[in-house]
């Protein structure tokens, strides 16, 4: 009989309506439970790590990320794949996180909620928990069907690490408009067998150490020298710039100075662009023709949340900047496009 084991980590999927002040707070596993008796007729050990502490997934640190490796890694052998219960607000940051912890990934890590809580009458999160778990034990041939770190959220199911929230009050949460779903459910579950990573070595590596010490520099028409200087002059390793259009920005003498010093200085600078769909193509315009000269990576089509856990994993990991240049540019677990 197959086995998964379920996390649960908070978020609204078990959260209750104070009767006096009606705001939301998280309830314990068990409440979550009575309000779905269809898990026992499931096929399925479930086994359950409730953390003593469940949050709103607007507290998740990288400390937590540590220990949800921790507990996949401690679990691996005896199950056949993970369901993770966690906050819709910062999931896609967790499931993109987790994807560079877990290298050689072999078995389907499944993030769900929902956005309304499992006892509301009009929930969505029943269907999202189950089908999460009808993922987390699908196998073919005795493999994984999906031995990824996925959102499953509203008859989707995407690779973590290309989602991000997309809106708070649809079911609707998630998109991933730069890779194809890697399955939908309806009357049947269909995956997409060649849009999903299998990996290409056996032997799970967990990497848990991660480094906060990342800034963000988010341009618009105006920003100041004195802005930039102070994000660029952070102690930090590195900065994830988020761009205009296919990777552009000012071209402006003291803003390309500025970023030359901070990659002189030893700091890693990645280009993301602000739209939500395409990929940096730095030399493409003059405006971003000077960043490739200096140095500054291409972060492809990687999501926000893709870009700021990767560059955490890779700082934490490795001391050389030319290294993690050379790792952000590279696709490491299906998270960008080379173009
Ligand atoms: N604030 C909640 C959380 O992220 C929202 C949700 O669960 O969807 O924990």
């Amino acid at each position: 009989m197959c086995q998964i084991l379920i996390i649960y980590t908070g978020g609204t999927i078990g959260m209750m309506s104070d009767p006096k002040t009606k705001v939301l707070r998280p309830i314990n596993f068990e409440q979550i439970m009575d309000n779905v008796p269809e898990l026992e007729r499931l096929n399925c050990r479930i086994k359950v790590h409730s953390f003593d502490e469940v949050i709103d997934s607007s507290n998740m640190n990288p400390a937590i990320w540590s220990k949800l490796a921790g507990l996949i890694q401690d679990n691996y052998d005896d199950v056949d794949g993970f369901v993770i219960l966690h906050g819709s607000d910062t999931m896609a940051f967790s499931a993109s996180a987790l994807s560079f912890m877990l290298e050689n990934l072999g078995k389907p890590v499944i993030f769900t909620g929902s956005q309304l809580p499992i006892s509301a009458i009009r929930t969505d999160a029943k269907e999202n928990l189950m089908t999460a778990i009808e993922i987390a034990k699908a196998k073919k041939n005795g493999v994984a069907r999906v031995p990824e770190v996925c959102i499953y959220f509203d008859y989707k199911l995407f690779r973590g690490n290309r989602s991000f929230k997309y809106n708070s009050s649809k079911f609707e949460a998630f998109r991933s408009p730069n890779y194809p779903i890697l399955a939908e459910s309806g009357v049947h579950l269909r995956f997409s067998i060649n849009d999903i990573r299998h990996p290409k070595e056996d032997g799970l590596i967990i990497h848990k150490k991660l480094t906060s010490e990342v800034a963000v520099l988010k341009l618009y028409p105006g920003i100041s020298p004195k802005v930039v200087e102070n994000i660029l002059t952070a102690d930090v390793g590195g900065v994830v710039m988020e761009t205009f259009g296919a990777g552009n920005t000012s071209t402006d003498q003291w803003f390309i100075d500025l970023l030359k010093q901070a990659i002189d200085s030893g700091k890693v600078i990645v280009d993301i662009s602000q739209c939500k769909v395409g990929t940096v193509e730095l030399g493409r315009y003059e405006t971003s023709k000077l960043l490739k000269d200096i140095g500054v990576a291409n972060g492809y089509d990687m999501t926000f949340e893709a870009a700021i856990t990767k560059t955490m994993y890779l700082l934490g990991n490795y001391d050389d900047p030319k290294l993690v240049k050379e790792y952000l540019e590279t696709d490491l677990r299906g998270e960008l496009t080379v173009s």
